[in-house]
């Protein structure tokens, strides 16, 4: 049965998406299974893995409101070679559709459920924002991992998210743990970066995960040739940590 984890932070542009495209290619690369879903209205995990969002037969939207399901909808990466639920800004309308029906924030759980035994990782790429949508994928998650950058700010956010995921725990879905915190976008050159780090491990200990994440141009660069940056230059020092940080992940799944 897939493990299934959301990565989310509702702060905006922290990292999520490459987070998931790569660590989702750094998994296949060592055999496992993966399902990545697009959460996002904005589409930019499905552009990321190389699908064109403006021409999709079905995607997450359709799924989310009964009319598609997960076998149907989903399409292959080719540039990462895992599979794909896709999004585009249809689902925006979702969060107002979806106030009708029953279950509303299981609705992705549902879904879901009917495919987890083809594959070893589910990733959900969550929108900026504690919304209706973060709401399902966090229902449908057995962990959550959080991008961070390592920055003032960064901390600030991090409690609110922190109890929406105990909230969620505690009343909709028992399986929700933090998986832990990956420190992205890391700037060893600035001595701000190392603060917060050491702080993050002080306060967080075990959670935080050993692999960092530095800035790198490639990773950047990637999205627009629609590859993961994992494979779109595998020496670069950001497809490393991201492949470093897939072989962390599986590691920590085995001692849970
Ligand atoms: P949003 O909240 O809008 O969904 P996000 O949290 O998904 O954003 P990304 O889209 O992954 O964040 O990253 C934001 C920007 O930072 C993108 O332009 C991305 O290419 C860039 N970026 C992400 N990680 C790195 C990195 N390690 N090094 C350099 N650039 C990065
Ligand atoms: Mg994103």
């Amino acid at each position: 049965m897939a493990k299934i984890f959301c990565i989310a932070n509702q702060k905006g542009g922290v990292g999520k998406t490459t987070t998931t495209v790569n660590l989702s290619a750094a998994l296949t690369k060592i055999g496992q299974r993966v399902l990545l879903v697009d959460l996002d209205p904005q589409g930019n995990a499905t552009m990321g893995a190389g699908i064109n969002k403006a021409k999709l037969r079905a995607s997450v939207y359709e799924v989310l409101l009964g009319m598609s399901d997960v076998a149907s909808a989903r399409l292959v990466s080719e540039t990462g070679e895992f599979d794909v639920l896709p999004a585009n800004r249809e689902l925006a309308g979702a969060e107002v559709e979806m106030v009708e029906l029953e279950n509303r924030e299981k609705r992705l759980k549902a879904a879901l459920a009917l495919v987890a035994a083809e594959y070893d990782f589910i990733l959900i790429d969550c929108p900026p924002a504690l919304s209706m949508l973060t709401l399902n994928g966090l229902c449908a998650a057995h962990g959550v991992i959080i991008p961070m950058q390592c920055e003032y700010y960064a901390l600030e956010g991090l409690s609110d998210l922190v109890n929406t995921i105990k909230k969620v725990h505690a009343n909709l879905n028992p399986d929700l743990s933090i998986i832990g915190l990956l420190r992205v976008m890391f700037d060893a050159r600035m001595s701000l970066s190392e603060q917060v780090s050491t702080q993050l491990e002080q306060h967080f200990g075990d959670k935080v995960f050993k692999s960092i994440i530095p800035r790198n141009v490639r990773l950047a660069e990637a999205p627009s040739y629609g590859v993961p940056g994992v494979n779109f230059d595998p020496a670069s020092k950001g497809a490393q940590a991201y492949i470093a940080f897939g072989a962390e992940l599986v590691q920590r799944i085995k001692l849970m």
